[in-house]
């Protein structure tokens, strides 16, 4: 394979801690007139443009800064329809409780292969022009066995980082049998999900009488994790409750929304940092007019942070990291270096990689590119297009 090297970079943020020559101020491991190697897919080399080895190839960024591609570790790509109108009922007061993914369990149910995939392929077009490189993908929109099978092995022609999330509501036949639903979800559904499936996930919210309680949770984690699949929880999203502890119990890799938690709830977050990352999610809290969590105090008390979209029909149809970055340091109190290394290795970590999120030799050849002189644009310079993946602005010319 040809070796390339990518010059011309104004500003590097590698993440990588032991990069010599670097600042490491804020973690971020930053050079400047900067260079990288690729080679068979992967960074062979990180350094000064004035020390870059020669390659085959040369390819010049033009003086624009170059990070890991985002980690968007929590996404609902695979749906079909359209819930405009909920949202603009919400705007206008109506409240979220988790019952409109019904409305995208029909019209999904309803749509062929073809169809979903198109409309995946679309959304993750979308993300990489904004510097997604890496996207998990969850069920959960299907709800039945054959369903929910069809929409992970869609997912996985897309990506590894896939989710069965047939807990995602009770289904409205069900509102009586919730037990039995449960037992559909942790046998037949999971024997035919479990091959196509990396993690398994709940929505655990005892306040929606659509989510699951914190027994029908543990149960639906319990099989998955026998059935070899990792672990993510949603909760603590719509008020406080038992889902961060419950992840924290199972040793689940992320805790995902965060949105209402206690005292205790942190302490035990933080003291489970190496184990379970703290998922926030701060498009849904824009989308639905919420509270957003307190990402400021997390981080203080020594809770790991991820950053993703959490896309989804219902309550945040954005793909844009970008936009969540902005969000993360507006509104959450992180600051842009903080944001940028939660929404990189930080949600790398959540999905338990250490191959992407970082720029060193040996990680995944996994770049995004902003048209900026600093990364600290990406949340100065909010809705304004400046991140693509390089593939993606290749694409375009640079
Ligand atoms: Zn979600």
């Amino acid at each position: 394979m040809t070796a390339t090297v990518i010059t011309g970079i104004a500003e590097l943020v590698t993440n990588d801690e032991d990069l010599e020559g670097a600042d490491h101020s804020e973690h971020l491991g930053r050079l400047h007139k900067a260079a990288v190697i690729v080679k068979d897919g992967l960074i062979a080399w990180v350094g000064p443009a004035s020390r870059a080895p020669e390659a085959d190839r040369r390819r010049d960024v033009g003086g624009r800064t170059v990070i890991p591609g985002f980690v968007d570790s929590h996404s609902h790509l695979v749906f079909a329809g359209d819930r405009s109108a909920e949202f603009a009922a919400r705007m206008t007061g109506v409240k979220y409780d988790g019952g409109g993914i019904a409305n995208s369990v029909w019209a999904t149910r309803a749509a062929s292969d073809d169809d979903l995939r198109a409309l995946v392929v679309a959304r993750i077009e979308e993300m990489r022009a904004q510097g997604t490189t890496t996207v998990e993908i969850k069920s959960g929109y299907g709800l039945s066995v054959e369903d929910e099978a069809r929409s992970l092995r869609i997912a996985a022609e897309f990506t590894s980082e896939t989710t069965f999330l047939g807990a995602h509501v009770v289904p409205p036949a069900y509102v009586d049998r919730r037990a039995e639903y449960v037992a559909l979800v942790t046998g037949e559904m999971l024997s035919a999900c479990a091959p196509h499936a990396r993690w398994i996930d709940v929505f655990c919210e005892p306040r929606s009488a659509h989510a699951f309680t914190e027994e029908e949770a543990r149960v639906v984690l319990s099989a998955g994790r026998d059935a070899g699949l990792g672990l993510r929880v949603h909760g603590n999203q719509l008020g406080p409750g038992p889902g961060a502890r419950l992840a924290v119990e199972m040793g689940a890799a992320s805790i995902d929304h965060c949105t209402f938690l206690s005292e205790e709830d942190i302490e035990a977050l933080a003291a489970a940092s190496d184990t379970t990352v703290a998922t926030l999610l701060p498009g849904a809290e824009f989308s639905t007019r919420s509270r957003y969590p307190d990402a400021r105090r997390l981080f203080d008390a020594g809770v790991s942070i991820a950053l993703a979209t959490d896309c989804n029909p219902g309550t945040c149809y954005s793909s844009s990291m970008p936009f969540v970055l902005a969000l993360a340091v507006r509104e959450m109190g992180l600051t842009p270096a903080e944001a940028l290394r939660a929404a990189t290795v930080g949600s790398a970590k959540s999905l338990r990689r250490n191959d992407i999120g970082v720029i060193r030799p040996g990680s995944r050849a996994d770049l995004a590119v902003l048209d900026a002189p600093s990364y600290l644009h990406l949340s100065y310079r909010p809705g304004v297009p400046i991140a693509s993946t390089l593939e993606e602005r290749g694409r375009h010319g640079s």
